[in-house]
Order: C-alpha cells, then sequence, then structure tokens
C-alpha cells in the first residue's frame, strides 16, 4: 500500500526550465514544472525545492575556458542557481502556491537567508521552500545541497527528477537493451558503479538513511504521485 510522505525535498535540474538541449529559462517550461511542483504540493506533504543552475552556468564547464578559475565559476553557478529559484517562486505563487526563497548565500535583498529553523517553520506553514545558492560553496553541485537539505529539515525522502524515468544498467539514450531497476540498494548502486547523483550526494542520503527515488520530471502527474507514495522510476534504498 502506497502512503504519501510528510516531508519532502526534491531537487530539479536547471535543466528542467529550459527547452531540452537550449539555456537560460523558458516561460512555458518554467510553467510546466511549477504547475507539477503545485499538483505535488497539494498532496499534503511539505515540499522543499533545491533548484540546479545547469541552464545558466555550470562552474566547471566555465573553468575549463581557462578565463575565470572554478572557485569564481562555481559561485557564478551558485547565482544562477538564485536566479532559478526566483523564477520559480514566482511561477508558483501565480499559480496560487505559497514559497519562499532560502539562499545559502547572503543576499538580503532577494532572498531570505538559509536558516533550518525558519525553512522549517515555512514548511509547516504549507509554503513551498526552494532553496538556492547550492551549499554555498564552491566545488559542490546542487546534488550534495539536496542530500545536504534533506539530511537538515529531515526529509523522508529525496526526489531526483530527470530527463530519464529512472536508473539503468547503461546509457538508455545510447542502448536498445538498458534494463531499468524499480529498486536498487545504496550499496548495489556502488558495486554496479551506477551514476545516480553524485558520490558526496548519495554517500550523504546513505549515512542518513534517506531514499532516494529518481523519475522522470516531465511525465504529468508524476512528482505528485511519487510523493503520494506511488512507485515510479527507481528507488534506491539501505537494503
Ligand atoms: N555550485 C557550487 N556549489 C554548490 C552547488 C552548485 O559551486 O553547492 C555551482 C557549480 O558551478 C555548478 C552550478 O553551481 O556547476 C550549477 O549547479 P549544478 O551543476 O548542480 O546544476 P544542475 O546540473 O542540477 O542544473
Amino acid at each position: 500500500m502506497s502512503k504519501t510522505y510528510k516531508r519532502v525535498l526534491l531537487k530539479i535540474s536547471g535543466e528542467s526550465l529550459c527547452k531540452p538541449g537550449s539555456f537560460g529559462i523558458d516561460s512555458d517550461e518554467l510553467k510546466v514544472i511549477a504547475t507539477e511542483i503545485v499538483k505535488a504540493a497539494k498532496v499534503g506533504a511539505q515540499l522543499a525545492v533545491v533548484v540546479g543552475g545547469g541552464n545558466i552556468i555550470r562552474g566547471a564547464t566555465l573553468a575549463q575556458e581557462g578565463a575565470i578559475v572554478q572557485a569564481t565559476a562555481d559561485q557564478m553557478g551558485m547565482l544562477g542557481t538564485v536566479m532559478n529559484g526566483l523564477a520559480l517562486k514566482e511561477m508558483l505563487e501565480q499559480l496560487g502556491q505559497q514559497a519562499r526563497v532560502l539562499s545559502a548565500i547572503n543576499l538580503s535583498a532577494v532572498a531570505e537567508t538559509f536558516i533550518r529553523g525558519r525553512a522549517i517553520r515555512h514548511l509547516e506553514k504549507g509554503r513551498v521552500v526552494i532553496f538556492v545558492a547550492g551549499t554555498g560553496n564552491p566545488f559542490f553541485t546542487t546534488d550534495s545541497a539536496a542530500s545536504l537539505r534533506a539530511a537538515e529539515i529531515g526529509a523522508d525522502v529525496l526526489l531526483k527528477a530527470t530527463k530519464v524515468d529512472g536508473i539503468y544498467d547503461k546509457d538508455p539514450m545510447k542502448h536498445d537493451d538498458a534494463k531499468k531497476f524499480e529498486h536498487l540498494s545504496f550499496k548495489n548502486a556502488i558495486d554496479k558503479d551506477l551514476k545516480v547523483m553524485d558520490l558526496t550526494a548519495f554517500d550523504m542520503c546513505r549515512k542518513r538513511n534517506i531514499p532516494i527515488v529518481v523519475f522522470n520530471m516531465k511525465e504529468t502527474n508524476h512528482i505528485a504521485e511519487v510523493v503520494a507514495g506511488q512507485n515510479h522510476g527507481t528507488t534506491v534504498t539501505v537494503d
């Protein structure tokens, strides 16, 4: 029997806010993902979102060009996630869902600074909390931020919304015979060298016993259904 989670951390990539293969923020895509998040919030779970920034800047990629050192490029990447979070909040509120943006970097004129207790208070009041600026530190990813915030707010689950509908034994975009896993243990995923999230993020979830569900974000109603405890994609748990 499915059971609704009580408190959920949803990780969406920056790419979910733009058309496939392009950059920046596309209003139509923004509305699609915001609509799905509103449906998920209506299921009744407390919902926090970590938004990525790959649609604007990826620090490591920019640094490779040689002009900007990675520590700075990563700060720029984190600021990109702030723009995404502001866009998402705006759209959620237009759709009637209260939301707050909490930033890991102090930007007091545009967003609240992340304070754990404040984030939990917002969640208890039914607001969608959007965590931006990643962990606030260069050389990390927003996947790491997602696992960190999930642990801090005591989330029951980390939902990783991606372009594919779960974890496969090989890249399903390249191999027709790729097989999807319904369920995996953390150990199995490591042994099979499956790329679920970056290892820092993955290890945090493993140690804190936070299950991860990897599923397709663009399938209508899937975010809400996963929040309601239905099985979509692949679930990674301790056993
Ligand atoms: N970033 C960072 N520290 C963090 C989170 C993100 O430096 O804690 C930077 C990093 O440059 C990264 C960029 O922000 O490339 C965008 O985040 P990410 O690549 O995780 O976004 P996504 O792939 O989820 O869209």
